[in-house]
């Protein structure tokens, strides 16, 4: 049986499937956001749009990575294959590699032209919860597809450690962009290590300087690193989306997916960026 198979559709979705119910249900009792949209007529929307990028994932992106990764194992090219050391450690290097290198690709969402045209059906959501982590546009995993697997070749990741990083990379995805309320203090410490739904959901703000931040995946030191960092807006003062997307009844499941091949609009700027907005000037605080 194939590596894809036995290690994404056998173990990686099911736990996958099991944590977006888990976080649907979490996100409905303890609700970090107010929501605009019916949270039904948004799982309905953000599914179909996600069916064409998910078929790409699973049919085009993961077998692609897999031969890459064994075809790197073939040559002994990539980074991890150029010295001795513990398995486990080349695993972190390769892990650490693919997640630094999927902040900086989320960098490029943003600034370069074409890859924002696919990346602002995922910024226009009008809400952001765990449907949004699946609202992506097909025409964005293709161009991940060549990113990606260069630095898959690059790193010299395992066919298993790539599968493995995805599966965390989607669980990733989904807890960040979930509305759910966790208590401050473990949201303060976790977001210390990992990226949580109050550091994603200022990247989600129609504010552009809120946007231009917190850009990282899995780990949120990337963001410390490049000084993108933004933690000190409170969810309550968040308005979700993108200003010049913003009416809920244009944005439906077959303008979503022609949006990338429109003339896209500009972003319009809102003067919002006020003290009173920002809880205090310390961007590495994270605000409630
Ligand atoms: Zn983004």
């Amino acid at each position: 049986m194939n590596l894809v198979k036995r290690i994404f559709d056998f173990r990686g979705a099911p736990v996958l499937g099991a944590a977006f119910v888990a976080l649907f249900i979490a996100e409905g009792r303890r609700q970090l956001r107010k929501r605009k949209q019916p949270r039904l007529q948004r799982m309905v929307i953000n599914s179909i749009v996600a069916i064409p990028a998910f078929t790409l994932l699973r049919f085009l992106f993961l077998p692609v990575m897999v031969k890459l990764a064994m075809k790197n194992r073939q040559l002994q090219w990539g980074l991890n294959y150029q010295y001795a050391a513990h398995p486990l450690i080349k695993g972190m290097v390769a892990f650490l590699i693919m997640d630094y290198t999927n902040y900086l690709w989320h960098v490029l969402n943003h600034k370069v032209p074409v890859l924002w045209r696919f990346h602002v059906v995922h910024h226009c959501d009008p809400d952001l919860d765990v449907t949004t982590a699946i609202r992506f546009h097909f025409g964005e995993l293709i161009g991940s597809v060549f990113y990606r697997g260069a630095f898959v070749f690059l790193s010299g990741a395992t066919a298993l450690q790539v599968l493995l990083y995805e599966i965390l990379f989607e669980g990733a995805t989904q807890f960040h962009h979930s509305n759910w309320k966790l208590p401050y203090t473990l949201e303060k410490g976790l977001n210390k290590i990992i990226v949580t739904p109050r550091m994603h959901g200022i990247h989600h703000s129609v504010i552009r300087q809120e946007t231009d931040s917190n850009y990282s995946v899995i780990f949120s030191f990337w963001d410390r690193l490049h000084n993108t960092v933004r933690l000190n807006v409170p969810q309550d003062k968040i308005v979700t989306g993108v200003p010049s997307y913003s009416n809920p009844d244009e944005l439906t499941i077959g303008y979503l997916l022609k949006l990338p091949f429109t003339k896209i609009r500009k972003w319009e700027a809102i003067n919002e960026v006020t003290d009173e907005h920002q809880t205090n000037r310390e961007k590495n605080k994270l605000a409630f």
